[in-house]
């Protein structure tokens, strides 16, 4: 009964704090944009009317629940339980659908008219118009103008979903400059504009809005476990970390059964100490990005270090603040996955499995060797997307 009573949840407090993370540094121009989404936004999740218009097209549009298949071949190389989570099946290839449909309804339930986003590799920017699309509503993208370059086919696919694709051309022109410019649009246009936020960062409430929306996820996890073994509960849970969304999403109802460890994998690039690395908790420390305190590789004198990474997605220089005070308290275990590391997982994936996975999510697998899992315990992967968006790195590696 006292254990129920001070059982940890881990979640947000009030005051939009997890632990020292968290809050909302935000310009004062941007202040009434943050207020009004903080004021409204758990009223409008928890009413009936969005649930059931939010689960309907979870279920009817993005295709969930997703299966929770068991890995025989896998399991038998690493000797023990393997489960994953396919998120790989959703609409447009990933897990980052869950949340733009929550935030595309939110806008709506806002009275918003105009949706604006900034996106890196252009995943969330092909998420965000593809809602935006289903539900009519303009759509601007904003990304650096070197990643307009390297991506081409998610711009067409942006810009033949109707989105207008902005480029950023200050600083690095990548992602965290997409992002600025994004911030300015909203500034500009804070009365019929809402900014749709791709992870689970940002000032408060984003984080522990995107987080909702992802936890759809472990919900799902919880009920197809049980069918498959009797128990809700894993041993492991494990997911790749770039901002946080899918490993929030998949940690999110077991994040007060201590039982279960909660294992985060980050990206090590060409190596920790290379030089090359987006291994957040191993090379930061604390500091503001985008809106929240949390744990960003930064210079002595506190400018952000550019991140490196294989995969687009895990190729930034902080994690949400809920990530970090996983990191700070000890609940969560972060480990990290190099470049080569994660190509050779996701060709044992493929081999074994016949699954091709992004080569995000297979920085989450790179560490099945490590965990020490034995026979009886098991282990959720959350494969949180599919590897076509990937076949051209792939492809330097068949001969
Ligand atoms: C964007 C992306 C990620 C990283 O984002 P998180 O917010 O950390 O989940 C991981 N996997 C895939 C497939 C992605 O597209």
């Amino acid at each position: 009964m006292e254990e129920t009573l001070e059982r940890k949840t881990y979640q947000v407090d009030p005051s939009g704090y997890y632990g020292s993370f968290g809050g909302a540094f935000i310009p004062e121009m941007l202040y009434p944009n943050v207020e009004e989404l903080r004021e409204n936004y758990l009223q409008i999740i928890n009413d009936p009317s969005f649930q059931k218009s939010y689960n309907d097209l979870l279920r009817d549009y993005v295709g969930r629940p997703t299966p929770l298949y068991r890995a025989n071949r896998l399991s038998e190389k690493y000797n023990t339980n393997i489960f994953l989570k396919r998120e790989d099946l959703c609409h447009t290839g990933a897990h980052k659908v869950n949340n733009t449909i929550g935030q595309i309804l939110m806008a709506q339930r806002l009275g918003k008219k105009r949706i604006v986003a900034e996106t890196g590799a252009g995943q969330h920017g092909v998420a965000t118009a593809t809602v935006c699309a289903l539900m009519n509503l303009e759509c601007i993208v904003y990304m650096g103008e070197l990643d307009i370059e390297r991506q081409a086919p998610n711009v067409a696919r942006m810009k033949m979903l109707g989105a207008e694709v902005r480029p950023a051309t200050c600083g690095s022109r990548t992602l965290k400059d997409a992002t600025n410019e994004a911030m300015r649009h909203w500034i500009n246009n804070p009365v019929d504009t809402h900014y749709i936020i791709g992870s689970v960062v940002g000032p408060h409430p984003y984080p522990d809005m995107v987080a909702r929306f992802q936890s759809i996820i472990s919900e799902e996890i919880k009920w197809q476990l049980k069918a498959h073994t009797g128990k809700e509960n894993p041993d492991y849970v494990l997911a790749c970390v770039g901002g946080g969304s899918n490993a929030a999403g998949a940690f999110y109802h077991y994040l007060s059964d201590e039982d279960v460890k909660l294992v985060a994998v980050e990206a090590a690039g060409q190596g920790i100490s290379s030089g090359h690395s987006a291994a957040t908790t191993a090379l930061g420390k604390p500091g503001v990005l985008h809106g929240s305190r949390t744990i960003l590789m930064q210079t002595e004198d506190g400018q952000v270090v550019e991140p490196f990474s294989i995969s687009a997605g895990l190729d930034y220089p902080g994690i949400g603040p809920q990530h970090a005070y996983l990191f700070d308290s000890g609940r969560g275990i972060f480990l990290s996955a190099t470049d080569e590391e994660a190509i050779q997982a996701a060709f044992e994936l493929t081999r074994l499995e016949g699954i091709i996975p992004a080569l995000e999510s297979s920085h989450a697998l790179a560490v099945l060797g490590r965990l020490g899992a034995t026979e009886n315990e098991t282990v959720v992967v959350n494969l949180s997307g599919r590897g076509d968006k990937d076949m051209a790195t792939y492809m330097r590696y068949i001969d």
